[in-house]
């Protein structure tokens, strides 16, 4: 009951003071019984009393003086140099709150992230996406950490992971106090891979489907109402053989981009002459230039032009281009290939294999997308041609692997020109 009686008395002083009365008025009731029982002067009394009252006030005049006051905002215990380091060091962007989301440090990387945020000053008011502030507010609250995902909209829209974890950070005083570490991590590059590869698989699905429709369509019909017309027979087996063709050819050329890109870090070290190389591939497309009425002109240096390059992936570059010059250029009557060496705008020593055609052209608007897995120009006019969409990433990829670069220079009416760079060797790669 004392108790109660003194709890309630002192209820509402601060913890530390509290204790030292308690301890002042059991010695001053102490010291009373000992001098009103004659067993201590009561002078000598008076000094006792005066060393306990030294001995219980002073260590919290102390504490006083060097602890924060919990009301005052900006001091905190675990504001220490050592803490701030670790958070301003952090790569990503980085916050350490309290207990009650008041922001103790933050890195440069968070300021620029969430300008709004201030030292001393609540998160929860800074931060503009729901999902933050319901994650924070359950971290603090279960003291486990908690995750969300939210869109930063902007000019680029970014999707970012925030993480909250709860982190004992040591006081000045020798504990520990739980704050709140909130990190922020970009997921955009990794949400962009997701995306192309759902687009991918989509493109790849649909155009596998296409001549797979077509197939069964003409099964259905032979086995039906054509069972026994041998000419509609003739005419829909020849079909059918072009729709089972350019499947194969689809695969293939998905099976070859795969490969180059799986091998894309590895640049390829044989040094290889591609003269022969373009000399084989024009004379493979011959009879797909007699069957366009096109001229191939092949305009190659006397002697050899050695790169260090893979051989079957220069033979699938230069047929990509060369089918695609007598396939849309056909109207023009004539495609040339030809080699130069040239200067790249870095000043390195380059070797050009230019496949020209005099055909009908490229819209600039195109220009930019035609290296695009699945982009056509005229998707109908492609399908015609039985192709796939694939081959000029195809051609991308293998000179990206061989560190060169493509140039594509076209205009409508004028034909068009692409133009395959490649590194020309050093001399010690010769040797
Ligand atoms: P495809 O299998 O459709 O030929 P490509 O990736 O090789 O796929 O080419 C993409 C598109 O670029 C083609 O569909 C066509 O529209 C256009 N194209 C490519 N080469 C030429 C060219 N020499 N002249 C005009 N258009 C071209």
């Amino acid at each position: 009951m004392a108790t109660d009686a003194s709890s309630s008395i002192f209820a509402s002083w601060p913890d530390r003071l509290r204790h030292s009365a308690l301890i002042l008025l059991a010695a001053g009731l102490a010291l009373v019984a000992l001098v009103i029982f004659g067993e201590l002067s009561a002078a000598r009394a008076t000094v006792v009393f005066i060393c306990v009252a030294g001995a219980a006030l002073v260590p919290w005049r102390l504490h006083d003086a060097v602890a924060p006051r919990e009301d005052a905002p900006g001091a905190n215990p675990v504001e220490s140099a050592a803490v701030e380091a670790i958070v301003a060091g952090m790569p990503d962007p980085a916050v350490l709150l309290d207990r009650a989301g008041r922001v103790i440090h933050m890195n440069a990387a968070a300021s620029q992230l969430a300008p709004a945020l201030r030292r001393n000053e609540l998160a929860q008011f800074a931060l503009r996406s729901p999902d933050i502030i319901t994650a924070l507010r359950e971290a603090i609250a279960a003291a486990e950490p908690r995750r969300a995902t939210y869109v930063d909209r902007g000019p680029v829209d970014r999707w970012i992971e925030l993480i909250v974890t709860p982190v004992p950070v040591p006081t000045a005083f020798g504990g520990t106090e739980v704050c709140m570490l909130m990190t922020f991590h970009d997921q955009t590059p990794l949400r962009r891979v997701e995306e192309m590869r759902a687009d991918f698989v989509a493109n790849a699905s649909h155009e596998l489907r296409t001549p797979l429709a077509a197939l069964s369509g003409f099964i259905d019909t032979l086995q039906g109402p054509a069972r026994d017309d041998e000419k509609a027979r003739e005419r829909f087996l020849g079909i059918m053989h072009a729709q089972a063709s350019r499947m194969a050819r689809l695969i293939d050329d998905l099976l070859s981009l795969s490969r180059v890109e799986l091998s894309a870090h590895v640049r390829p070290d044989t040094l290889v002459d591609l003269v022969p190389i373009i000399r084989q591939v024009a004379d493979g497309l011959e009879p797909l230039a007699s069957e366009r009425e096109v001229r191939i002109e092949i305009d190659l240096p006397a002697g050899p032009a050695v790169i260090a390059g893979d051989r079957e992936e220069l033979l699938r570059l230069f047929e990509n281009l060369i089918e695609n010059a007598l396939k849309y250029g056909a109207s023009g009557g004539r495609v040339v290939v030809s080699l130069t060496q040239a200067t790249s705008p870095d000043g390195a020593g380059e070797v050009r294999v230019m496949v020209r055609d005099f055909g009908p052209g490229i819209a600039p608007e195109h220009l930019p997308r035609l290296t695009e897995r699945f982009y056509r120009v005229d998707v109908g006019d492609s399908r015609a041609q039985g192709g796939t969409g694939l081959g000029l990433s195809l051609v991308k990829h293998i000179l990206n692997r061989h560190r060169g670069r493509l140039l594509i220079e076209s205009s409508l009416k004028n034909g068009a020109a692409f133009t395959a760079c490649f590194p020309q060797i050093r001399t010690q790669d010769q040797a």
